[in-house]
This record gives structure tokens, C-alpha cells and sequence, in this order.
């Protein structure tokens, strides 16, 4: 038979996806294994969701396509949430409703980055964003971060090139937790403006913070025409399966180029959930708030404890500034690589993710979710010093 598409040799599955189904199948063979892999909080869904969806399911029939970027009273629901929670006003129009993040960041990317064009990363960073770019047919171009995670200008002035089309952000960051400050936030829009490049602007954990210092990109003065916002209840409300996510765009055009694409790749978001987004965001969103600041407190709590007792075992641990993954060195003792660490500690029942999967430089951190239970993160614990006792 003739081959595949060429594409497909291009790109790698998501190395985080391929070891969360490996850490699956062990546990369904009756391994028992801690999961801190996993970019997903434990939480059951806010009641306000929970109810909404009892009430939809009775009292509205919502078994029929609907406009591809979500109906217009979701859109409106999802702008009256983005402006009364992170202070950023977007028009119905310039929303688009999306199979979670995920599919906000692939029409972003889609809509930017066309063949020979080069898209800023900064690492550590989501892989998904350089497969995106290459199956766009741009090149993705990777640049550190300092060493405190934060954006390193001297690295990213030199990255840009006349093919830079794009630089994607991804502030709370997965994994390293750095959440940029309105200072960082201007230098790049400022780069930005200057080499006439787009933003993407992945804020997906930004509801999960330590401090309230965290300021949206669109926010800042000349961003906001050339930046996608990418965000979603993933995180936020702890409903990864439910797939609600948008992308957010004063750039006409960008959302235009979004809902070309979306037409023809994937049609509108489950209709059902775009009735309970305007139930919760318009009728129930005190409360649904509320229920998003407890998660917040409760992440703050656990992640502090995982911090410090790895510290106190030897790791060199970011400041916990966003975002529930406790990003660390590895103690140099150690004298293994982030995989063969990674390996080992699964030997002793906690699954952990290796730095590599978030770029070359990253060969010897872990990146350990603290979305679990207080109960698991501390027998996680008990477990990893035992590892580390042999
Ligand atoms: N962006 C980042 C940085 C993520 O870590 C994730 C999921 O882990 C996503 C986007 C995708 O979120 P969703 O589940 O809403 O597609």
C-alpha cells in the first residue's frame, strides 16, 4: 500500500498523552500507581454545572448544529465571564467556542502560521504548540526561558526573524508555573508591535494563581489587535471531558481565519454544554465563581505542601506562582536524566513527568502535578523517599 501522508513523520504524538495512557494501562493490570502526571484537577465539577446539567437535559432540546463559533447567547455568556473575571472585555463577535484549549490553540496556530512562517516558543513549553506549528507548516522556534522561568528578551530579540510570524505564550505556564508580570507583558508587546509579529496567549491556569498578580495580555496597550486569547474551563472548573474551551480575538480577521478553518474541520461545541456556559456565566456566576476561588485555595494549599517536602528531599523548586504543577531540578546526586528518573519513581508507585517532553534544555527537571488529593500527594511522598533512599 502506498504510504501515509508525509506530515505524519513530521510530527510526534503528545509525549504526555502516550505516557498518561502508559500509566493507565499499569494501573488497569493492577499496578498501584500515584498519578501526578496528569494535567487534571480531582475535583467533582462546580454544583452550578452539576445543576445546570440536570436542567438542560430536561428542559432543552439541544440536538441540532449551531452556529460554528457557538451561539450567540453563549458567546455572550463567555464575554460576560472573561470581562468579570479577568477584567478583559471581548465582543460576542470576537469569540469563538471551542473543543477546549486544545482546539483554540490548533485554530489559532491554523489561522497565523501558514507554510515557511516561524512561530516563537518558549520553553519550557505544552508540546502540543510545536507539533500545531508544524502541521501548520511553520517552524517552530524554541527559546529558553531564564532560569527563573521568566521570559529571557535577550534570547527572544534574537529569535526573531523576517519569517517570525507569531510568539505563543503560555502564562500561568505548564509546566514551570511562571506567571509574567505586566512589566515582562509589555516588553514582549512591545517586540511585538516592533517586528509586527501575533501573540497567542495560552492563559488556561489563570484562574489557578499563589498571588493575585497576574495580568492578561490583551490587556496590555497595542496587544489587544494583535493577540488571540486562548482560555476554557478545563482547569478552572475541572471538567477536562466536557471540552469547553474559546479562543478570543479583537482581530477580526484572526477570528474570521478561526471559524473558516473550524467550519470545515470540526463544526460548532457540543450544543447541550453552550446552554449550561450561559446558565453558570449568566444566572449562576457569584456562585460559580465562588466555587472556582475554593478549587484555587485548596490547589495553593497542596501545592505548597508538594514544594517543600520536595524541597526538603533535595529538589530545586520553582516559586509556586500559577498553574498546579510543582516544576523542579533533580537533585544532581541523583545522577539520572528526567526520563530514567521519571521511570524509576513509577518502579515505586508515582507517576511523574519528565522535563524533555517540554524541550531539549529540560533534560534534567520533573514536572509533578499537585491536582490530586492531599491523601495522595502525601503518600506520594512517603513513596519518592523511599525511592530515593536507594
Ligand atoms: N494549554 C495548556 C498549557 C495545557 O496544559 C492544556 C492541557 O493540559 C491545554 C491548553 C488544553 O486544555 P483543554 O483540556 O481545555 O483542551
Amino acid at each position: 500500500m502506498k504510504a501515509l501522508s508525509k506530515t505524519l513523520d513530521k510530527i510526534e504524538e503528545s509525549p504526555l498523552t502516550r505516557f498518561d495512557s502508559q500509566v493507565k494501562k499499569r494501573k488497569l493490570a493492577g499496578e498501584d500507581i500515584i498519578a501526578l502526571n496528569v494535567g487534571q484537577p480531582d475535583f467533582d465539577p462546580p454544583k452550578e454545572i452539576q445543576i445546570a446539567i440536570g436542567r438542560m437535559s430536561v428542559e432543552k432540546g439541544c440536538n441540532f448544529y449551531t452556529p460554528v463559533s457557538g451561539t450567540e447567547e453563549a458567546r455572550y455568556a463567555i464575554s460576560l465571564y472573561h470581562e468579570r473575571m479577568f477584567g478583559v472585555h471581548y465582543d460576542p463577535k470576537s469569540i469563538v467556542l471551542t473543543n477546549g484549549a486544545k482546539e483554540a490553540v490548533a485554530l489559532a496556530i491554523g489561522a497565523i502560521v501558514g507554510p515557511g512562517d516561524e512561530a516563537i516558543l518558549i520553553a519550557p513549553y505544552w508540546s502540543t504548540y510545536k507539533e500545531l506549528v508544524i502541521l501548520s507548516g511553520g517552524k517552530p522556534v524554541v527559546v529558553d526561558s531564564k532560569k527563573d522561568s521568566h521570559l529571557d528578551f535577550k534570547r527572544i530579540l534574537s529569535a526573531i526573524t523576517r519569517k517570525t510570524k507569531a510568539i505563543i505564550i503560555n502564562s500561568p505556564n505548564n509546566p514551570s508555573g511562571a506567571v509574567y508580570s505586566k512589566k515582562e507583558l509589555a516588553r514582549l508587546v512591545n517586540a511585538a508591535v516592533k517586528n509586527d509579529l501575533y501573540i497567542i496567549s495560552d492563559e488556561i491556569y489563570n484562574t489557578i494563581l499563589s498571588e493575585n498578580d497576574y495580568t492578561p495580555c490583551a490587556a496590555i496597550r497595542g496587544a489587544a489587535e494583535r493577540t488571540v486569547t486562548i482560555n476554557g474551563f478545563s482547569k478552572s472548573a475541572s471538567v477536562t471531558g466536557y471540552r469547553l474551551g474559546y479562543a478570543a480575538s479583537d482581530n477580526s480577521d484572526i477570528i474570521a481565519g478561526i471559524n473558516k478553518i473550524k467550519s470545515n474541520f470540526s463544526g460548532n461545541v457540543n450544543s447541550f454544554f453552550q446552554e449550561v456556559l450561559c446558565e453558570v456565566n449568566i444566572n449562576q456566576f457569584d456562585d460559580f465563581k465562588l466555587s472556582i476561588e475554593n478549587m484555587k485555595k485548596e490547589f495553593m494549599k497542596r501545592g505548597c505542601y508538594l514544594r517543600d517536602e520536595l524541597a526538603c528531599l533535595g529538589f530545586e523548586c520553582g516559586k509556586l506562582e500559577g498553574s498546579f504543577y510543582v516544576w523542579c531540578k533533580i537533585p544532581e546526586k541523583i545522577k539520572m536524566n528526567s526520563s530514567e528518573f521519571s521511570e524509576h519513581m513509577l518502579g515505586y508507585g508515582v507517576a511523574i513527568t519528565p522535563g524533555i517532553f517540554f524541550g531539549e534544555s529540560y533534560g534534567d527537571h520533573v514536572r509533578i502535578s499537585f491536582a490530586a488529593s492531599m491523601k495522595s500527594l502525601e503518600e506520594a511522598i512517603k513513596r519518592m523517599k523511599k525511592a530515593l533512599e536507594q
